[in-house]
């Protein structure tokens, strides 16, 4: 099922997200859930918070930046195969010269700003089947997880921008908060709560 993707301004995207146990509700479906809707909206890599739930949850496919021919064969492949699902991840190590590449966000849409990260990361989290593992990644695998991790832990991409970029785009930030923007997919904006 896709499920409408939370705009900027939701407290939910600000929440550190609360551990889960292999018991919680509809874990499998909600995986499922979160992967179609991230399909449908051409994304990379999508967090519980972004479907309105506070929880340790993020899940990740990199395929389409497969085709970026400016990228090694190997790169490429790798990209092409990485689809994994992250529960209960813990940052254990970021390391290596940081680099800037240009972000996006589907609860941000028309927003994009090049965002500096460091090279590696180490994790630990648990797969789907709740099999605990700690993995090293680097390049645009580590960066994609870098930045879903960001949203278990309440911070958004346009946090990490400067103050002048952050003034630039001060106005397109307040549109997706009233719900005056328009993607291409489901999203459920604050100000149409009902509030
Ligand atoms: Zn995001």
């Amino acid at each position: 099922m896709i499920l409408p993707i939370i705009g900027y301004g939701d407290p939910v995207l600000r929440k550190v997200g609360a551990e889960i146990s292999p018991d919680y509700p509809n874990l499998k479906e909600t995986i499922a859930d979160m992967f179609e809707t991230m399909y449908n909206a051409f994304g990379v890599g999508l967090a519980a918070p972004q479907v309105g739930l506070p929880i340790r949850l993020f899940v990740i496919d990199t395929k389409p930046f497969g085709d970026d021919e400016d990228l090694s064969k190997e790169e490429q492949d790798q990209l092409k195969n990485f689809r994994r699902t992250f529960i209960n991840a813990k940052m254990l190590k970021e390391e290596g010269e940081e680099w800037g590449f240009n972000e996006g966000c589907l609860s941000i849409p028309e927003v994009r700003e090049d965002v500096y990260r460091n090279e590696t990361i180490t994790l630990q989290y648990h797969d789907e089947d709740f099999n605990l593992k700690t993995e090293s990644f680097d390049g645009l695998i580590a960066r994609v997880i870098q930045h879903e991790y960001d949203h278990i832990e309440g911070i958004l991409f346009t946090d990490k921008i400067s103050s002048l970029k952050k003034r630039l785009i001060q106005k397109k930030l307040q549109n997706i908060m009233e719900g005056k923007t328009r993607p291409d997919y489901k999203m459920k904006f604050v100000a149409k709560k009902g509030r």
